[in-house]
């Protein structure tokens, strides 16, 4: 019996999509691949050794095509070279900034308390940012946010969405640990004179960046980057603007992992959805589906 193949081609394409937006140049093939094929397909290795080598994306998430520009949309799209120059040239600023705040005492009490400056993590052009309040103690140790049980929960967060870790940048508002008296225990709350103050970095972090969207995490974050304290329950779901960028507010991992209920997690799972649909990649039922209640029998 001949089966319709055109929902498995579907499904393939649509993953194969998956894998192109996500920055991934090649996939492994089982032997006895070309059997599958017609004999008139460019895919056949004579017919692909014929075509003309296409270059790389530049980068995983960076590659997807920008079909409404929210930063600085250039009149006439730029070549590879010209968007690897600019993906060296972000990568270096990022690096200049890095090291320039890896000194600072602006805040000498955070200054003389953290191991070392968190400045923060991922793709230079990436196309998402996620946006924390501060390290932990974790994170201080490591030098690099979101790496305990709330960065590995943001981490699946990130892959639910059909991304990896390195496809997005993360960075905290405030970029050293909170101080606490000697010997006490957990992390605190950073202040919003501390964020007040370390704001320009994330701000000098963003405009190098360029990201499409941007999702803070938690209220904390929220109100060291717009002033908001009206609480996250009140403000997510729907984007704010932050320097000309779509911003939306959602719970912080922590919470989650605090309050596992299954409520939350979908209100935080439709907040992904809408950045996904901002970013145009591509949605599942299955992914559409993620964390509703089950219907009862
Ligand atoms: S928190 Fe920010 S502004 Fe304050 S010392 Fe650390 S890097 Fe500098």
């Amino acid at each position: 019996m001949q089966t319709d193949p055109e929902p498995l081609r579907t499904a393939l394409l649509a993953y194969v999509e998956v894998l192109r937006r996500t920055g991934r140049r090649s996939i492994r093939l089982a032997p006895g691949w070309q059997q599958g094929l017609r004999p008139d397909s460019p895919f056949l290795p004579e017919a692909a050794s014929q075509m003309p080598p296409v270059a790389p994306p530049p980068s995983a998430l960076a590659s997807l095509p920008s079909r409404q520009p929210i930063a600085s949309p250039s009149p006439t799209p730029p070549t590879q070279a010209e968007g690897a120059a600019d993906g060296e040239e972000r990568a270096a600023r990022l690096r200049e900034l890095r090291e320039k705040t890896s000194g600072c005492r602006r805040c000498p009490h955070l200054a003389s308390f953290r191991s070392q400056v968190v400045f923060g993590i991922g793709n230079p052009h990436a196309r998402l940012l996620f946006a924390g309040e501060a390290p932990g103690a974790e994170e201080d140790r490591l030098g690099e946010p979101f790496v305990g049980p709330a960065g590995k929960l943001l981490t699946r967060m990130i892959q639910a969405m059909g991304l990896e870790r390195e496809d997005v940048y993360i960075a905290n508002v405030l970029k050293c640990r909170p101080d606490l008296p000697p010997g006490t225990p957990g992390n605190r709350k950073p202040t919003p004179e501390e964020m007040g103050t370390c704001l320009p970095y994330l701000r000098e972090q963003i405009t190098i960046i360029e990201p499409e969207a941007i999702v803070a995490l938690g209220a904390t974050a929220l109100e060291g980057l717009t002033g908001l304290r009206k609480g996250i329950s009140t403000l997510r779901g729907s984007f704010l603007n932050f320097q000309g960028i779509p911003l939306l507010p959602t719970f912080h991992p922590s919470y989650l992992l605090h309050n596992p209920s299954l409520k939350l997690k979908r209100q935080v799972w439709e907040d992904l959805l809408l950045v996904m649909e901002r970013l145009h990649l591509p949605i599942s039922a299955r992914q559409r589906g993620f964390f509703l209640a089950k219907s009862q029998p």
